[in-house]
């Protein structure tokens, strides 16, 4: 099957690339590499079956793929409150774009939402029914309304032009590749463990989350790319931490030593997150396997890499 992946660059898309081409399939890869890298997919490039194009998705494209995972969108709070405006125009025209380009094609579009739809969520664990908290004007905003106008449209493509759709609504996702300087709490744990620095925890880390590793989530994306429902479906591990448990996990594996230093929360920060994956579980038969230990061993060791080849870095080499 010919499979365009936007965002494909980035953490999430990457991974997905890896195992769409291993199953034999031809993939394009479309990115602006505003948090994607090369260095992702740089084991692709010179496969013939592979194509990566630089392209930035609010601007109209026209290619011929039978599927389509949209995924492009700064998924960390730090850059996509970088240029907020920005953030709006990738969601609501880079998908009006994509879905533009599924009808054209008559090509299977995947959705990659997001737990913010969900705000700071009033129910908990969070069903797909729950229709969400979500402030309209502050710092969180461009992404959690863009991310729901999105759904919008792609529900209206579906309705409206019968453009065949997938919605997930993804949960905190980790693993090797995250960027080092990506603003998210697991990436900068381990990193602040490996540079020996304290571990900055905000508010006083009693906000919980769910992390589900990467390997996981892409095989919940394409069974449910590959199956009937649908959607939306959220995705994610419902194994439940406090941000401090996180820290703690981290500091245990990584450095004993290192400090924990508590900063301020951020505006309009989650409470607490967890996903009821029932639907996941009874309509895809999917659940991840991978228990945050593995999954955090899997991506200290991938950052402890890649850390070791800046000569600027002072890592800590235990463990
Ligand atoms: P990421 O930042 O690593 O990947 C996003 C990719 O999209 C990057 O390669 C970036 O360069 C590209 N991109 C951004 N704007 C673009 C544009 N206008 N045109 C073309 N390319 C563009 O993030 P990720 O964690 O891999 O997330 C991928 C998707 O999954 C995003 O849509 C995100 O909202 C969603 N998601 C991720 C998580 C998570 O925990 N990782 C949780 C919920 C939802
Ligand atoms: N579009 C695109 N590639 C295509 C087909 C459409 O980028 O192959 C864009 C198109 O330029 C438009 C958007 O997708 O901005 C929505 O397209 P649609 O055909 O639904 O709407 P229209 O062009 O009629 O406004
Ligand atoms: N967080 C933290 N320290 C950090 C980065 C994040 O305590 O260095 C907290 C953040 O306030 C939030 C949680 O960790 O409560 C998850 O943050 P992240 O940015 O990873 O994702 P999101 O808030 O979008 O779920």
């Amino acid at each position: 099957m010919r499979i365009l992946v936007t965002g494909g660059a980035g953490f999430i898309g990457s991974h997905l690339i890896d195992r769409l081409m291993t199953q034999g399939h031809e993939v394009i890869c479309l990115d602006n590499f505003y948090t994607g890298h090369k260095r992702n997919i740089l084991k692709w490039l010179d496969n013939p079956y592979f194509e990566l194009i630089r392209h930035d998705i609010t601007e109209p494209i026209r290619l011929e793929v039978e599927q389509i995972y949209h995924l492009a969108c700064p998924a960390s709070p730090v850059h996509y409150q970088f240029n907020p405006v920005k953030t709006v125009k990738t969601n609501v025209l880079g998908t009006l774009n994509m879905l533009g380009l599924a009808k054209r094609v008559k090509a299977r579009l995947l959705l990659a939402s997001t737990s913010e739809v969900y705000g700071d969520p009033e129910i908990h664990p969070q069903t797909e029914e729950y229709r969400g908290n979500v402030n309209t004007i502050g710092i969180r905003s461009c992404y959690d309304e863009g991310k729901r106008i999105a759904e919008t449209l792609a529900f209206d493509y579906y309705r409206q032009n019968h453009v065949e759709i997938r919605v997930a609504r993804i949960f905190n996702t980790y693993g090797p590749r995250m960027l080092e300087n990506d603003g998210r709490v697991v990436s900068n744990f381990v990193v602040q463990a490996l540079r020996g620095t304290a571990l900055t925890v905000y508010g006083d880390g009693s906000q919980t989350r769910s992390f589900c590793y990467v390997s996981d989530l892409v095989k919940g994306l394409m069974r449910l790319m590959n199956g009937e429902h649908t959607g939306p479906i959220n995705l994610g591990n419902p194994d439940e931490y406090t941000i401090l448990e996180l820290a703690e996990a981290v500091q245990k594996m990584v450095n004993p030593d290192s400090k924990i230093k508590l900063e301020p929360l951020p505006e309009d920060d989650p409470r607490r997150r967890r996903p009821d994956i029932t639907r996941a579980k009874t309509w895809l038969d999917w659940e991840p396997t991978i228990p945050l230990q593995e999954g955090l061993q899997l991506t200290i060791e991938d950052f402890r890499d890649r850390l070791a080849s800046l000569p600027e870095n002072r890592i800590h080499s235990d463990s």
